[in-house]
């Protein structure tokens, strides 16, 4: 089967196996809202997130709030997400370029996202497919695992790999695709163990840990770690992909 078929037949049994998906930070039509979760994310699970920032916006629910609380006050509502210290400084520092830079607009482009602190092309692609209907695939620890082994990319770096994804998958399905693959990573496809014996894709996966069971898709075969451990989603599931929400800059 060739690449691109294979990747076909994995987008159709990824849509049959997780026909809902989302992104597991909590999404409101506040872009600052997002911006700070996303920071907060680094390190730091998805779910304790939610939580801290629901704390957070409620005593901030502004940048400008942000502003007059300075990093201090921030800093003791944000550290159980850890690193807090340097967290908090990212978001303050975010509120004053906001306010001092983009005349109190959050920019919507990737690359003017990514000049604030703690902002990279994972978490401007974020930004903008969830909140500007802006297609972009969404690399993350758990896409660069899942479609490396199942041989839809080839690099290590997030970069080579958003290309090589752009690629072969069609544009409305680049932010729901990285929702889909932390899906499967977190609930088959872990770092540690993965679950290949009962996993919806080893007919198609080239690193399925049964040496016997692609021949017939002709993908090759290659063993992976075994040493299985179960981990808690956690997960919460909701409509498919969020497309140009009316959004406002908090
Ligand atoms: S077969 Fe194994 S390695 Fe391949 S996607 Fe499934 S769990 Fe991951």
């Amino acid at each position: 089967m060739k690449k691109q078929e294979r990747a076909d037949a994995i987008l159709r049994k990824l849509h049959e196996l997780y026909p809902e998906t989302a992104c597991t930070l909590d999404i409101d039509d506040n872009v600052f809202h997002l911006l700070v979760r996303a920071v907060l994310s680094a390190q730091c699970t998805d779910v304790r997130v939610n939580q801290v920032t629901a704390v957070l916006f409620k005593k901030y629910p502004d940048y400008t709030d942000f502003l007059s609380a300075g990093e201090a006050k921030i800093g003791e509502i944000i550290k159980p997400c850890g690193f807090w210290k340097v967290k908090a400084h990212y978001l303050y520092e975010m509120a004053r370029m906001i306010r001092d830079d983009f005349g109190g607009e959050i920019p919507r482009t990737q690359d003017e996202l990514q000049k604030f602190p703690g902002v990279g092309r994972k978490v401007a692609n974020l930004i903008v497919s969830e909140l500007f209907g802006i297609p972009a695939v969404v690399v993350d620890t758990h896409c660069m695992r899942v479609s490396g082994r199942l041989g839809l990319s080839s690099g290590k770096n997030p970069a080579v790999i958003e290309k090589e994804l752009m690629k072969i998958l069609p544009e409305e399905e680049w932010a729901p695709f990285g929702h889909r693959m932390v899906d499967h990573g977190r609930a088959v496809c872990m770092a540690r163990g993965p679950k290949c014996g009962e996993c919806g894709l080893k007919e198609l996966c080239p690193s399925a840990e049964n040496a016997g069971v692609n021949k017939a898709s002709g993908t090759g075969t290659k063993k992976t770690a075994a040493g299985r451990k179960k981990t808690a989603t956690g997960r919460k599931k909701t409509a498919t992909g969020a497309k140009g929400k009316k959004v406002r800059n908090g």
